[in-house]
């Protein structure tokens, strides 16, 4: 809850009870207390009364002392028409009045609550400043109370390390804000959304407000949740309000972090209800990503740590259409993440920063940051003047046991078999021709499932591909299984991915390219759409073959899978030793970059040349 809706609660509270307290107290002092006929003549022969006040039913009495209840007056129905002659003969003065006491009622109840809300205008009013105030109940949607807009976020690039590849991305942007007349030179225009991508704690709120403080614009900054918070249709409201905030302010940034949040895909929304507030909210959004002229100096960026849920309206061409990840750092980038936080602290004058990193496999800048603070926490604990190693690694020791649920890092083994998994695929396809080529191996888990990859870009577009193509395609698949049990002799579960994969690609082989010598030149299976043409899951398509060759079917894929298997092993068998130094080296670095893994390979290979991808690259 934020600080105006706080305000406004415990000013209703605290109004509500002066408002008892007044009628209880100040007005109850002024109401009269009913009593009975002879009383009120007894109180009089007493000369209790000074005053009394006498209407077509009441006579009121003006007491001269309050009663025990604290009340100031009494009241009796009036009964007696001689009264008058009675009240002269003990000399007190007496009038009759006609009174509505309903009016009188409202009034002592409104008029209190008319000032109360008077003053809670005055309040919201201060309290919103100069951003526009509050102009009536119509303006629940103005998004004043939740943007915030800083001209300066004195974050600069150096202050986010380890993310280089974002930040030469991003670059573009900053140049483009600072010089739009020169960028707009040959026509061309910035992406109007990019999208920053990666797991949480990576740095992407950073990078964006770096982005903003590089270019010195103002930073619009929201949350995704923020968005569908009130009431239906103030998330709409909201993003509209946003943008024409933004509109004005050009050249600036408008940055939407927790994306997912609003861009849930559309129909998903695992509480029912469909056409929703979040739907309402999300197209508002689309339109206005639609509505930017490619003039107006605005650059949107979002945050996402979830983009397998955002709605791929919002990933469309024109809209969200570039797309950075920004991945957990490997040891150089968290060697250089450790010195932006170390900055801030006092550590010991010999110190080895990449001992630390070494220590860090898996941790985020977030948990690096934590990490610096912890180490902190504990050299003030021990009462020294400066942070030792040691207060690092027991710092690390503490967050790895807190990470490990979390962050599925791996354990010293596990990373092990790991990196040669990897590196089997790398090298079978380093030593076939005919396979994309190898830009990048990793052990950094990334995403849901996969613990490392190998990123193997394709060299050109393919529509035809021979059989000893997918035959090398498939060893490469397999490469990765086949190291596994060159090196330790042990199945894992880590080749479950690879291993669909590349019987997908042998069922298809067999049963639609007629390439099965045995099997012949039959299609036993359509070429079906599948998900593209949006058949449904469990479509079914009628067998049009016996029993017999579907075991002949089956027999034929496993000798297929067989012999690229074979064929891996084979040549992982011939590069053990390069196996082994890449692994190890793989291990050491975490990632290896085509240029690494080639300098690797070609320093000293004892076993047959490696033949480089064919290919253009
Ligand atoms: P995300 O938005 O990706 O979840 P944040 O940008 O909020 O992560 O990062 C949280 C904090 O972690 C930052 O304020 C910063 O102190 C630290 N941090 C994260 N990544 C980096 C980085 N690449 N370099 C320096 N500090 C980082
Ligand atoms: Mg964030
Ligand atoms: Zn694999």
């Amino acid at each position: 809850m934020d600080r105006k809706k706080l305000v406004t609660l415990w000013y209703f509270f605290m109004t509500i009870l002066a408002m008892f307290y007044l009628q209880n107290y100040v007005l109850g002092s002024n109401r009269a207390e009913p009593i009975s006929y002879s009383e009120m003549i007894h109180l009089l022969e007493s000369e209790q009364i000074v005053a009394v006040e006498v209407n077509e039913q009441y006579i009121r009495g003006h007491l001269k002392s309050a009663r025990p209840g604290g009340s100031q007056y009494v009241v009796t129905a009036r009964m007696d028409t001689e009264l008058a002659s009675l009240l002269g003969q003990y000399n007190v003065e007496y009038k009759g009045i006609i009174e509505s006491h309903l009016l009188a009622n409202l009034l002592s109840w409104f008029m209190p609550m008319a000032v109360f809300l008077g003053i809670w205008f005055i309040i919201m009013r201060r309290m919103s400043g100069a951003q526009g105030g509050l102009g009536g109940l119509t303006a629940i949607g103005k998004s004043n109370a939740k943007v915030y807009v800083e001209t300066d976020t004195q974050v600069s690039f150096d202050d986010v390390a380890g993310v280089d590849e974002a930040k030469v991305e991003l670059q573009e942007i900053v140049n483009f804000l600072k010089q739009p007349d020169q960028y707009g030179r040959l026509g061309a225009h910035v992406p109007r959304g990019i999208l920053l991508l990666g797991p949480p704690g990576t740095g992407k709120t950073l990078l964006a407000r770096a982005v903003a403080g590089e270019a010195k614009v103002p930073f619009f900054s929201i949350n995704g949740s923020e968005f569908v918070e009130m009431f239906v249709g103030v998330g709409a409201a909201r993003v509209r309000d946003l943008f024409e905030q933004a509109r004005k302010q050009a050249p600036c940034i408008i940055f939407i972090d927790e994306l997912d949040a609003v861009g849930r895909a559309r129909g998903i929304n695992p509480y029912g209800g469909g056409h929703d507030e979040k739907e309402q909210t999300l197209n508002q959004l689309l339109s206005e990503l639609d509505g930017f002229q490619p003039g107006q100096q605005v650059v949107l960026l979002a945050a996402t740590n979830r983009p397998e849920i955002l709605d791929p309206a919002l990933l469309r061409p024109g809209r969200f259409d570039r797309q950075i990840l920004v991945d957990r750092p490997d040891k150089i980038g968290r060697v250089a993440i450790l010195k932006v936080h170390l900055k801030k602290v006092k550590t010991a004058a010999h110190f080895r920063i990449d001992e630390i990193a070494a220590l860090t496999p898996g941790f985020t800048g977030a948990d690096l940051a934590n990490l610096v603070n912890e180490a902190a926490v504990l050299a003030t604990r021990r009462g020294a003047d400066e942070i030792s190693l040691d207060d690092f690694t027991s710092a690390v020791e503490r967050i790895v046991a807190g990470l490990e649920k979390r962050n599925r890092l791996l354990n010293p083994r596990e990373r092990e078999v790991v990196a040669y998994h990897e590196m089997g695929h790398a090298l079978v396809a380093m030593s076939l021709p005919g396979t994309d080529v190898v830009h990048k191996v990793s052990i950094i888990p990334r995403g849901v499932g996969a613990l490392g990859y190998t990123i193997q870009r394709p060299t050109e577009d393919r529509f035809l591909m021979t059989r000893a193509e997918l035959e090398n395609k498939m060893a490469v698949l397999l490469g990765g299984r086949a190291s596994e049990i060159l090196v330790f002799n042990e199945l894992s579960t880590g080749a479950a991915d690879d291993l669909a994969r590349a019987t997908d690609i042998a069922r298809s082989m067999v049963m639609r390219y007629g390439m099965d010598e045995g099997l012949g030149l039959v299609a036993y299976e359509q070429p079906h759409g599948s998900f593209l043409a949006g058949l449904p899951e469990d479509h079914v398509e009628a067998r049009k073959y016996s029993e017999a060759t579907a075991r002949d079917i089956d027999q034929a894929v496993l000798a297929i899978m067989k012999l690229a298997f074979d064929k891996a092993t084979e040549i992982l068998g011939q590069r053990r030793d390069m196996l082994t130094k890449c692994a190890q080296q793989l291990l050491e670095n975490e990632t290896l970059s085509r240029e690494a893994l080639l300098e690797l390979v070609e320093s000293d290979s004892p076993g047959p040349k490696l033949v480089e991808g064919i290919g253009p690259d």
